[in-house]
């Protein structure tokens, strides 16, 4: 399904609170505005009908001048808070994003002129003497919301893309989910500790980035994936409770939701069980949530990742909507349907899909092939109750099978079942993925619904080699239940990490820690890391817990990803002030560039031309 497009503001003006009219909260959750000081006395976006008669002094840019014969202009000033028309008398040269100071009093608009679309609308300011503190060269696109300027003109020129009144009300919101981010984890009892951001390989699985070292030429620092093995060297430390907003690099393809480098609020505790975590990072999550949008979310409800698969075929599932995958092995076991009788038979219910036309279900039926199911059986729920559909499988199933098909899944007339058969995974995930391509509201659309995933398994799966693969990473603590499967069944092995879900985005994860050799040595063998290998990769980590390490855990969460969805951002770029594009680059400064001759001789490089 196409998504639809973002609503674009149809106004301009930032109010002092509510939501802006593009839907992006602008001041929510209590924000009131800094007093005004320096070279201005007000704010423009706050000026009301109540300010009628006040002296004040603004400083802003223009947003926007009509000039009424050769000594009238109407200019809207814009700062932060929004815009407000001046009334301007006398020949200026003031053109858009001059940067001014005006002088001027507030009065009420004559009868009729009001603008209700504009928070300031009430009010002009009149009588204005103007300095003009900056020329400015034409903008190379127009700073309003209501025009959608190509992405790569907006990077370029990211400074004029920012004083959009869309990106300052993101800019901002993200400073108010830190600020409360931050207050929460100190409240907690967490302190704020800074790791390095030279440091050495971290063992997340992404590629890392590399910084030559010039003092030690032909050797290298690696930019940390995340302060992971850092901040478990502070519980060896007795820090007891870290936190920090810790920016964490990942060389890795880039995508809505992904740039190299991103921050998360990474935390760590000592003497805690999973609940714990859980409890300090949702009042974090909660918090943050609140001081953007106003409204606190109820408490965050939790779920197997077992269960998670069954119903949303997914680890990330979004739960603004149903459609839940409904099994129908035991209904269909006796089918004369073969591929029916397989390890799992699973179905979503598509409410009023029986109108998709044939070329699209032929194209449903493509799209879970490409991802990896045998098949996709649809079937439409008639007039009547009944099931009507392509002849080669209903012929197969019985009038009691049909019934029972059409009870479990509460299928009404009109509505489209889509059924796949085979091995349990594959089904669920295919029918997951089916189920947000046909059913996923877009991003800024109904409430925020967090989810607690937990149980993950240990492992992932079987490699090339036969070894299993680590789901998390390599310190994660077994669930307690299942070790004695570690040897013999890894695959069945859970583990005491959990993942925090937003709308079916995967805002972060962590795990308890092993912090006992004996467990992380069983670990590293089912994983088939040789003691010499782990040595020589975690040597100092597992060198530090010979000194006594505390029993402790913790998670990270992707502040980006969180800011963009309370902004009903679909793209994590939108809420980062300087992001790369797609492919890596950033369109404002050139980099990455090349390095001049001399450079690359004091690190001791050469490079080689392909
Ligand atoms: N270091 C992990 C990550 O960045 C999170 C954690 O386990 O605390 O995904």
């Amino acid at each position: 399904m196409s998504t639809p497009e973002r609503p674009v503001a149809a106004g301009s003006g930032a109010g002092g609170s509510a939501v802006g009219a593009g839907g992006w909260a602008v001041g929510a959750g209590g924000f009131s505005w800094p007093e005004p000081a320096g070279m201005r006395d007000a704010w423009c976006g706050q000026l009301r009908a109540a300010d009628a008669g006040r002296r004040v002094r603004l400083c802003g840019w223009v947003a926007r001048r009509r000039q009424h014969g050769e000594h009238l202009a109407f200019v809207d000033l814009r700062d932060r808070t929004g815009t407000v028309q001046c009334v301007v008398d006398g020949a200026h040269d003031l053109r858009s994003e001059y940067v001014l100071a005006v002088t001027g009093t507030v009065r009420a608009r004559p009868e009729g002129t009001a603008n209700p679309n504009l928070p300031t609308g009430e009010v002009e300011v009149g009588d204005c003497s103007v300095e003009i503190l900056a020329q400015a060269e034409p903008p190379p696109f127009p700073v309003t919301d209501r025009v959608e300027a190509d992405e790569a003109v907006r990077l370029r020129y990211r400074y004029v893309d920012l004083r959009r009144e869309r990106m300052q009300a993101n800019l901002a919101l993200r400073a108010r989910v830190n600020a409360a981010i931050r207050r929460a984890m100190e409240r907690q009892g967490f302190i704020e500790v800074e790791t390095p951001l030279l440091w050495t390989p971290t063992p997340e699985g992404a590629r890392e980035f590399a910084v030559p070292s010039r003092m030690q030429p032909g050797s290298f620092y690696v930019l940390p994936q995340s302060p992971q093995i850092a901040k478990q060297l502070l519980m060896v430390s007795g820090v007891d409770r870290y936190y920090q907003i810790a920016r964490c690099l990942r060389d890795e393809d880039l995508r809505a939701d992904r740039q190299f480098e991103f921050t998360q609020l990474d935390a760590e505790a000592s003497f805690v069980t999973q609940e714990d975590v859980h409890r300090f990072i949702s009042e974090a999550v909660l918090d943050a949530a609140e001081a953007a949008t106003g409204v606190r979310p109820p408490p965050i409800e939790k779920m197997t990742w077992a269960d998670a698969l069954d119903r949303y075929g997914t680890d990330k599932p979004d739960l603004r909507f149903g459609m839940e995958l409904v099994d129908l092995t035991k209904q269909l076991a006796a089918s004369e349907f073969r591929a029916f009788r397989a390890p799992a038979v699973k179905a979503i219910r598509v409410p009023g899909g029986g109108q998709l036309g044939r070329s699209r279900l032929d194209s449903l039926v493509e799209r879970a092939k490409a991802l990896g199911a045998p098949g996709l059986v649809w079937m439409r729920v008639a007039e009547g109750g009944d099931l009507d559909g392509p002849g080669a499988v209903l012929r197969h199933i019985g009038a009691g099978e049909r019934a029972a098909v059409v009870a479990a899944t509460g299928g009404e007339p009109g509505d489209l079942l889509l059924l796949v058969a085979g091995e349990h995974r594959t089904t669920c995930t295919v029918l997951g993925q089916l189920r947000v391509d046909l059913g996923r509201p877009p991003v800024w659309e109904g409430p925020h619904r967090y989810v607690w995933v937990v149980d993950f398994p240990l492992f992932e799966g079987i490699d090339d080699e036969g070894r299993p693969v680590a789901a998390h990473h390599p310190f994660t603590m077994p669930h307690p239940d299942d070790l004695d499967l570690l040897e013999s069944d890894p695959l069945a092995v859970r583990s005491q990490s959990y993942d925090l879900v937003l709308n079916g985005w995967e805002l972060g994860s962590g795990s308890i820690r092993i912090h006992r050799a004996d467990i992380q040595s069983r670990v590293f063998s089912a994983l088939g890391i040789s003691a010499e290998q782990a040595e020589s990769r975690f040597g100092f980590l597992l060198g530090a817990f010979r000194y006594g390490a505390p029993p402790h855990g913790g998670f990270a969460f992707g502040i980006d990803r969180l800011v963009a969805l309370l902004a009903g951002e679909e793209n994590i770029r939108e809420v980062i002030a300087f992001p790369k594009t797609q492919s890596g680059a950033d369109l404002m400064t050139g980099a990455p560039k090349a390095l001049d001759a001399r450079s690359l001789a004091e690190l001791g490089l050469a490079i080689r031309r392909q």
